[in-house]
């Protein structure tokens, strides 16, 4: 349940040629140390264009433990659906691929936390992928649970991408 089936070294390289590749139609993205940098408001430059291409291609579903008020400003900048705080690993995920209107099997769950995206993302059967946290500043909490996820930050059984 801990182990993502996919590790990514950036979420550039979740693309929508990515997507068909494993018959995923559909994706639900964490938004901290994800998509964005811990607590910033815009987007990297290199993502904007990612993002972009994305979109055009699969629904996306911002899924994230953010406070409602900066969430919502960020939401408004992408331009995504989602919904925040999800009290992740427990909720919202079930929301997500209801919005979605895809089976869990074909749906991808990205993010940069073991016991929040992937052991949420694999509780309701999706694609669950890691990727490496945008920034490594982060509040003591946040570390203290990266020494925990350490081991399971690999493909079950599998190798590193
Ligand atoms: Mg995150």
């Amino acid at each position: 349940m801990l182990f993502p089936r996919e590790v990514l070294p950036s979420l550039l390289h979740l693309t929508p040629a990515w997507l068909k590749a494993r018959g995923l139609k559909g994706v639900i993205l964490d938004l901290d140390n994800t998509l964005l940098p811990y607590g910033e408001g815009d987007l990297p430059e290199a993502y904007r264009a990612w993002l972009s291409d994305l979109k055009g291609a699969v629904p996306v579903y911002l899924l994230s433990n953010a406070l409602p008020e900066r969430f919502a400003r960020v939401q408004r900048l992408l331009d995504l659906p989602g919904h925040a705080p999800a009290l992740k690993p427990w909720f919202g995920f079930r929301k997500a691929l209801k919005a979605l209107g895809l089976p869990a099997r074909e749906v991808a769950a990205v993010g940069d936390q073991v016991f929040t995206d992937v052991l949420g993302g694999n509780l309701v059967g999706a694609y669950t992928v890691l990727v490496p946290p945008l920034r490594e500043q982060e509040f003591f909490y946040t570390r203290f649970i990266r020494m925990l996820e350490a081991p399971f930050r690999r493909p079950r059984g599998g190798v590193t991408r």
